[in-house]
């Protein structure tokens, strides 16, 4: 039986956008093994240094981070790669929070920055058989509350 293919998420803040497309140049022939999905500016540009399509979201402070949490959520995700920017506030702030927040609580594996970017992808880990344990969430799902 073949395995499922991996699927990344790729958002990069507006200055750190080139930086990410250059990486992602660099690490070409990796892109094409992976399945990618991307917030819908981040994601032209990848489409345009990769030459190749994308699943293309909307746009971050349109709702695209909250889709890309959406999709970690139903289990669509393997891996986050986000550049975001320490050094410009951002209007969707809560948006990037609440991603950072979902992709910690799903157990999905986080890349801020090109290090750990590299990191990443260079894990013997990205190609066999390893999966990262989906959190038993039965404790808090099968909870009484107040209401019943
Ligand atoms: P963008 O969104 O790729 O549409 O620019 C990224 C973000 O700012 O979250």
């Amino acid at each position: 039986m073949s395995e499922k293919q991996r699927s990344v998420a790729l958002v990069a803040h507006d200055n750190k956008k080139q930086e990410l497309v250059a990486w992602a140049k660099e690490n070409q022939s990796l892109f094409e093994t992976l399945g990618i999905y991307a917030t819908g500016t981040t994601g032209k540009l990848i489409e345009k240094g990769l030459n190749r399509s994308v699943n293309k979201l909307l746009s971050g402070p349109l709702g695209g981070d909250q889709q890309i949490g959406a999709k970690i959520a139903e289990g669509h995700i393997d891996l986050l790669i986000f550049f975001w920017d320490p050094l410009e506030p951002q209007p969707h702030d809560p948006d990037i929070k609440a991603l950072l927040r979902i992709a910690a609580l799903y157990n999905i594996p986080v890349a801020c920055n090109r290090a750990s970017a590299d990191y990443m992808i260079q894990s013997p880990l990205l190609h066999g058989e390893y999966r990262p344990a989906k959190p038993d969430f039965s404790i808090y799902t099968q909870r009484i509350t107040p209401a019943g």
